[in-house]
């Protein structure tokens, strides 16, 4: 949040939004009261929100006879915000079921909302895919940035080089330089085509065992995998356009599951996730092979960029630290500053 005083205009439109957002609170409250106390509900299960519209989320049940159906539930205001990904404890009712309770999350993907607040728009990710191609060419400093992010949220990120069909003379060294690199760091790699299905076997085994995002520059075949990798996704996708139409959740996330296992949350919020918001002391630890040297340095505010008896120099001098490595954290640094 700025410090800056707000304006008498601004304090006003801020004091209306929260007052319209206490009234909604308050009748999405009743409604889910309402659904309670008719005594109509099932007992309570364990769910899982597979996406949500406003004031109700689609809520997949987890266990029992029912499990893998889905139910549309209200949730009172005080359980915060369900997100798609959250794991829950809900009731099932008539026509509408009701969310009692969420579980801790593991952990969330957030945004800033067009107020500047933090809002959470996804829970319980383990695995960052970001992916890239030989076309478009991958924009400088791109991976790098999704990893620092992936770093800053506690979600382990992965490296998928799509359109390997495509690499020719012209980008056969650079896609090599990053396969070679981000291996070297310890960073699981995989180079798959949609087009070939080069990799997708190896691909489908590794999403098994998580829940993942696509992310990755426009272009590069996010869509293509997901309609790879998920056969009856076309049907799901339209079917839920279908309920979006005249509301304004189209870029809410929607959990999908693999075939052979794992889970996809998709939204084209997620796949612009590398553009959010980090902080300055996030990033010098999102450089995996810097950490080693991190508080190393002889002055503790030191800037890493001409100071005597600075660990991070030293160890670019050692080679313990490539220079593009170097350049491209002095460069993340450096948009930082800019806003
Ligand atoms: P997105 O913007 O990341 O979702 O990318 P799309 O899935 O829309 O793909 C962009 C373009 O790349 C489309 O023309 C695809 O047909 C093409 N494409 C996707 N995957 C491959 C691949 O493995 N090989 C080749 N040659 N083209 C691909
Ligand atoms: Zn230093």
């Amino acid at each position: 949040m700025s410090k800056r005083k707000l304006t008498r205009r601004q304090s006003w439109r801020i004091e209306k939004i929260q007052a319209e957002r206490s009234a909604r609170a308050a009748r999405r409250d009743s409604l889910a009261d309402e659904h309670l106390a008719e005594g109509e509900l099932g007992p309570e299960e364990h769910g899982l929100v597979i996406t949500h519209y406003g004031t109700q989320v689609v809520v997949e049940a987890t266990e029992g006879l029912n499990a893998g159906t889905h139910k549309r539930c209200h949730f009172r205001s005080n359980l915060g915000s369900l997100v798609t990904g959250d794991r829950v404890v809900w009731r099932d009712g008539n026509p509408y079921g009701v969310v009692v309770a969420v579980l801790p999350r593991e952990s969330a993907l957030c945004r800033p909302d067009p107020h500047g607040d933090m809002k959470t728009i996804a829970a319980n990710i383990d695995r960052i895919i970001i992916v890239v191609a030989p076309y478009p060419e991958p924009h400088a400093n791109l991976i790098d940035r999704y990893l620092v992010a992936a770093r800053g949220i506690g979600i382990e990120p992965a490296v998928l080089i799509n359109k390997v069909d495509r690499i020719d003379d012209a980008t056969r060294e650079k896609i090599t330089y990053l396969e070679q690199t981000y291996r070297r760091l310890g960073y699981q790699v995989l180079k798959v085509s949609t087009k070939t299905n080069t990799g997708l076997d190896e691909l489908t085994r590794y999403l098994a065992d998580f829940t993942s995002v696509f992310v990755g520059q426009s272009g590069v075949g996010k869509s293509s995998l997901v309609n790879a990798l998920l056969p009856d996704c076309n049907l799901r996708v339209g079917e839920l356009s279908d309920r979006q139409q005249g509301s304004h959740t189209t870029t809410n996330a929607q959990l999908f599951h693999f075939p052979g296992g794992g889970h996809l949350i998709d939204s084209p919020g997620i796949r612009e996730f590398g553009l959010w918001h980090m902080e300055a002391d996030e990033v010098l630890e999102g450089f995996v092979e810097f950490r080693p040297f991190i508080g190393h340095c002889k002055f503790r505010d030191c800037s890493h960029r001409h100071e005597p008896g600075c660990a991070i120099l030293r160890a670019l001098a050692a080679g313990d630290i490539s220079q593009t490595r170097m350049d491209s954290y002095r460069y993340i640094l450096s948009t930082l500053d800019q806003a």
